[in-house]
């Protein structure tokens, strides 16, 4: 049987220690704030943000939400996202997205300032991780999977990792992070060739593809370490989440894997506090 990468244990110790952070700031008369631009009702938005907010007053944080109508337009919706960054007290910066498809996705994403970018909407963001800027804050899903691998000791210096994803808020990212520990990385997409012999050798198998169960057994080895990022409908389950890899088929198989729910998913919102009360402490310094 695997070793299973919960993320719970992964919350519990950041938990501790962002509350000695945000304790800290709070000695020094500031209280990192998040702010959370909404436009419409998305309910995976809504779910999203009352785990955000919950985590926020898990940790003596504050937490702001301003929230738009669907049909708002662009130069409102600009002015309005230029009031929110220009806030002194907020710190962070979370913009739901896709916008809806009437605004100008990509103009509105440069007014977000990147000192307050804690979820990589920017390109200013994206150059920092790429040119390995430490005042840089890479997207909350890729960073949630480090905090998992570290938490887990998984040693990465000179492993062979293959993350199959090429997206820019997961898969990318997520290489260069990895990258920066010294990991040998292969990044897989929808024209690779021959994936499943190409998951199998690797050492560290990182799934985010956003295809329910698609890593099969004949996809991973026995010795190798699994993270799952994938969310999707559960097919098999109506009414339940699953992951990008046959957890059934897989499980058996590899040494540690993440579990869909209560892996990946769950220290995401974590993240993205830490990212937030790390901005407080850059702006504050
Ligand atoms: P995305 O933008 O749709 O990207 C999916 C990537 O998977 C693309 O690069 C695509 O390749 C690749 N892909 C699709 N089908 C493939 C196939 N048959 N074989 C190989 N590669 C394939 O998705 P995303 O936003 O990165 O999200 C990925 C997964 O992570 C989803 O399940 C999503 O729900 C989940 N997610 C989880 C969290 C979390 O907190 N845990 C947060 C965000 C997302 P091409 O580039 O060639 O099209």
């Amino acid at each position: 049987m695997a070793e299973l990468l919960k993320g719970k244990p992964v919350v519990d110790a950041m938990k501790a220690e962002l509350t000695k952070q945000v304790e800290a700031l709070k000695g020094k008369g500031t209280t990192p704030k998040l702010g959370i631009i909404r436009v419409g009702k998305r309910p995976d938005d809504l779910f999203y943000e009352g785990g955000a907010k919950k985590t926020c007053a898990a940790l003596g944080m504050d937490s702001e939400v301003f929230e738009y109508p669907e049909d708002i337009n662009q130069a409102a919706f600009e002015d309005a996202v230029m009031k929110v960054g220009n806030m002194k007290e907020v710190n962070g910066i979370l913009m739901f997205s896709p916008l809806p498809k009437h605004l100008d996705e990509k103009k509105i994403r440069t007014l977000i300032p990147v000192e307050k970018d804690v979820d990589c909407l920017t390109t200013g963001g994206a150059a920092k991780i790429f040119t390995d800027d430490p005042t840089g804050f890479p997207p909350c899903t890729p960073t949630a999977c480090m905090e998992m691998i570290r938490h887990y000791d998984i040693p990465l210096k000179g492993k062979k990792c293959v993350v199959v994803g090429r997206s820019l808020v997961v898969g990318k990212p997520l290489a260069m992070l990895l990258l920066r520990e010294h990991a040998t990385v292969t990044i897989c997409h929808s024209r690779t060739e021959n994936l499943p012999d190409v998951c199998k050798g690797a050492d560290i198998l990182i799934a985010a593809v956003g295809r329910a169960k698609m890593v099969k057994g004949n996809y991973v080895n026995a010795g190798q370490i699994v993270i799952d990022v994938g969310i999707n409908p559960d097919p098999d389950n109506p009414g339940k989440y699953c992951g990008d890899v046959d957890f059934a088929e897989a499980e058996p198989i590899v040494q540690k894997i993440s579990p869909v729910p209560a892996g990946v998913g769950s220290v995401t919102t974590w993240v993205l506090c830490k990212q937030t009360i790390m901005a407080c402490e850059m702006q504050n310094s």
